[in-house]
């Protein structure tokens, strides 16, 4: 039987690393039944919106989605499809390993940390009031009054929303799979020495929950000294779990310890469905270009293997990918020695080049 997932290909570069990674999957030997969605600035003049319902609908069905970046504009505009689309699956947390494989171009070796951030809450929450409004006004002089403070009246304010509930799913979701995966130790990254009420109540609740797992460690770190130590001496890490701002940023500081972006994947998990896409954005500089790098795809497709329980299949890939990136020939630009190699490949010359190790290795 092929597995049903919704492959959203997103828009800038993303329908072409969505299509270099559909051929590596389908050179698995696993089979798909692929429903097709288009969301992204690619729909927008079509539908008014950038997700319109039928993605939404597809992965209640299919409960699994592949999804490429999807642009969103800084500062004014829409709001972002990916947050909205984490929001209405409640796909609460977002699984970012970040792992080393010879021949990436790295200060480090040996990085293997995985980042568990919660994805629903925190300042993504998208409770944000805009400056000069009247609901804005009205909360100011609220703030005023009720904690006694002087606020300008000319500030924006975005509220850092932080609940028990969340934070213990969180926290049980990274026990549970540091369990799962032998991982030995879970690290809480927090600030709640100046945030004591919410990154407080993240502390407290992750303490909590590390006593129901004696068998995993467990510590917590504050987020600036987390990133010098992440920088300093990553191997002292293993399972990371943060709100939801300090993950986002952590997890691209552990793809930087990894050899970049091109290679950093993730999967957004919650109970009923799950949908994977690389950590990186759209970059849409390169749209249309064959030129970036698709393994983040790639990697997160093999995330999704694991996740539908192929795990021969998620390690022929990974192990495929691993081979082709410690060769450094059929690579894109970014993990060349210099982004102008002009030995650098295209996008779907790394598929056609994963695709030949699998066969290779089928031999
Ligand atoms: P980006 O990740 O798109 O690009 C930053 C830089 O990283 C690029 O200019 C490029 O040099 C490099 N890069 C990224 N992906 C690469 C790849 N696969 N291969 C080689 N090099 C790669 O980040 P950005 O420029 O900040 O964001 C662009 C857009 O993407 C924004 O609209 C942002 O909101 C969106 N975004 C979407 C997602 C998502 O869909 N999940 C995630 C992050 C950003």
């Amino acid at each position: 039987m092929p597995y049903d997932v919704t492959l959203i290909p997103g828009d800038g570069t993303g329908p072409e690393i969505t299509e270099a990674t559909r051929r590596v999957l389908e050179a698995t030997g696993v089979e798909f039944r692929w429903h097709m969605q288009e969301a992204g600035l690619s729909v927008l003049e079509k539908t008014g919106t950038v997700l319109p319902e039928e993605v939404i609908a597809s992965i209640r069905q299919t409960k699994v989605g592949l999804k490429g970046p999807i642009t969103t504009p800084v500062g004014k505009g829409f709001r972002s499809a990916n947050v909205a689309l984490r929001k209405s699956l409640d796909l609460y947390a977002n699984l970012r390993p970040a792992k080393s494989y010879p021949g990436l171009r790295s200060r480090y070796e040996n990085i293997d940390l995985i980042i568990v951030r919660e994805n629903t809450e925190d300042l993504y929450a998208g409770i944000e009031f805009q400056r000069g409004t009247p609901e804005l006004d009205e909360l100011i002089d609220f703030i005023n009054r009720a904690a006694k403070q002087k606020l300008n009246p000319d500030a924006a304010i975005s509220i850092k929303y932080i609940s028990v509930a969340a934070s213990r799913r969180i926290v049980k979701f990274a026990f549970d799979y540091a369990r799962e995966n032998g991982r030995r130790k879970v690290t809480a990254v927090h600030k709640a020495n100046i945030m004591k009420f919410s990154d407080g109540l993240f502390l407290s609740t992750a303490q909590e929950v590390a006593k129901e797992y004696p068998d995993i460690q467990f510590e917590d770190r504050i987020v600036d000294n987390m990133c010098m130590q992440l920088v300093q001496k990553p191997e002292l890490y293993d399972v990371l779990v943060l709100p939801n701002l300090y993950g986002d940023i952590l997890s691209d500081l552990s793809a930087g310890l990894i050899g970049g972006l091109g290679v950093a994947p993730g999967a957004n998990i919650g109970t009923d469905y799950a949908v994977f896409e690389p950590v990186h954005g759209s970059a849409p500089k390169y749209a249309g270009q064959n030129k970036v790098n698709p393994m983040a795809m790639m990697f997160s497709g093999v995330l999704m293997l694991r996740h539908l329980k192929e795990r021969d299949a998620a390690k022929r890939l990974e192990s495929a990918l691993a081979s082709v990136i410690a060769e450094g020939k059929y690579v894109t630009y970014d993990l060349k020695p210099r982004p102008d190699d002009p030995t650098a490949v295209g996008t779907s010359q790394v598929a056609d080049a994963v695709i030949a190790r699998m066969r290779e290795q089928n031999r």
